[in-house]
């Protein structure tokens, strides 16, 4: 069986990240890769990202590589909200190529674009491919692994779920959309005007876990509060002084008939072991029978985010043609041998 031909397309810190993994697995091979960013685009694949890579060299443009027949899927790291990433999916799909992306917004994209969400289904089915949207978070710890969870519940009443991590890994863009080293009051500011948006990706968690649990929900509100700083920190890309926004508490809630059934809350900070502040992943489930779950600390969100894209390859190739969600295809795992091992034979 030939090897697993994979495009990737963006080629950021999740890009090559999981560009970097696969080239180091056996069983597939990157046969394109795209990136319109100054600094990568023309540049050979295995120098940017500092490594013995293929002969292959970044393209800027998508119509020498999104080409049929040139490859079995494509991995789409490039952006977050569903509008962002459409033309990308659309010219992939109709190159007959499967495709996992980690846009947030895609993890369930009929949580706030039910027409797009509807025709990529429908083009999927058209080109006999499967799309994904998949990551961390929307995608496995506020969703996924919630849904899980609640397998061995014959009743559910409400579930709560909290990550509590540390941005301090994370580069520019994410300090500006977390408000992380603002004052209270640009951040208050921010928040109305849109700039810090907190958490990308509660509609799309809250509406996997009812629709993989036969609830309708009737209203998801959302709050995004400033945590403000108490001591001094600092990371290669901001400081915060006391007084000032460490990060963002996001909060959502999803309701049935006035009662709040889902509440998921994301404090996201920098610095957080500067006030004892021990990061981790929690869900409770009030149901027959109840369930707590710890994870301490929180999954690690870039390693978690590009083993997820990964590891989920084997289930995409095998699933029937349309859109699916991480509710609708088998349950992921490390994929340590040879992908193609996991392939039903042709
Ligand atoms: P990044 O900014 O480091 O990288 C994005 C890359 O895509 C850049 O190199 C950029 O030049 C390239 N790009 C953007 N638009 C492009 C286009 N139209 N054509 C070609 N190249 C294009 O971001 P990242 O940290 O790698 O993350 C990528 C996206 O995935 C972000 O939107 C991020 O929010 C999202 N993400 C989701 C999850 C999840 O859990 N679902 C986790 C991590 C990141």
């Amino acid at each position: 069986m030939k090897k697993v031909r994979i495009v990737v397309w963006g080629l950021g810190a999740m890009g090559s990240g999981m560009a970097k993994a696969l080239l180091a697995r056996p069983g597939v091979e990157i046969v394109g890769a795209i990136d319109r960013h100054e600094g990568r685009m023309g540049r050979p694949l295995g120098q940017v990202l500092g490594i013995d890579g293929p002969d292959i060299n970044i393209e800027a443009d998508p119509q020498t590589i999104i080409v049929e027949g040139s490859a079995d899927l494509a991995i789409i790291a490039t952006a977050s909200f569903t509008t962002e990433v459409y033309q990308q999916l659309e010219m992939a799909a109709k190159a007959k190529m499967n495709i996992i992306t980690i846009a947030e917004e895609m993890a369930f994209p009929a949580a706030q674009q039910p027409e797009l969400a509807k025709q990529l289904d429908q083009l999927a089915k058209e080109n006999n491919v499967t799309i994904l949207g998949t990551g961390i978070n929307p995608g496995f710890v506020l969703d996924t692994l919630i849904i899980a969870m609640t397998g061995v519940c014959l009743e559910v009443e409400s579930i709560k779920a909290v990550r509590i991590n540390d941005l301090s890994p994370f580069g520019p863009t994410v300090m500006h959309t977390q408000g992380v080293g603002t004052t209270p009051e640009e951040f208050a500011q921010g928040v109305d005007a849109g700039t810090i948006v907190g958490h990308v990706g509660f509609p799309e968690s809250m509406e996997m876990i009812a629709a993989a649990l036969g609830w309708k929900l009737d209203s998801i509100e959302q709050t995004k509060e400033p945590i403000v700083s108490t001591v001094y920190r600092e990371t290669p890309h901001v400081t915060v002084q006391p007084g000032m926004v460490a990060g963002c508490k996001h909060i959502a809630n999803g309701k049935i008939n006035g009662k709040t059934v889902i509440t998921l809350e994301h404090p996201q900070q920098v610095r957080p072991e500067l006030e004892e502040v021990e990061t981790g992943d929690y869900i409770y489930v009030t149901g027959t029978p109840g369930i707590n779950l710890s994870i301490k600390p929180e999954i690690p969100g870039g390693i978690g985010t590009m083993a997820m894209a990964i590891n989920m390859i084997p289930q995409v190739l095998q699933a029937g043609p349309g859109l699916k969600t991480m509710k609708d295809l088998p349950i992921p795992a490390a994929v340590l041998g040879d992908i193609r091992d996991l392939l039903t034979q042709e």
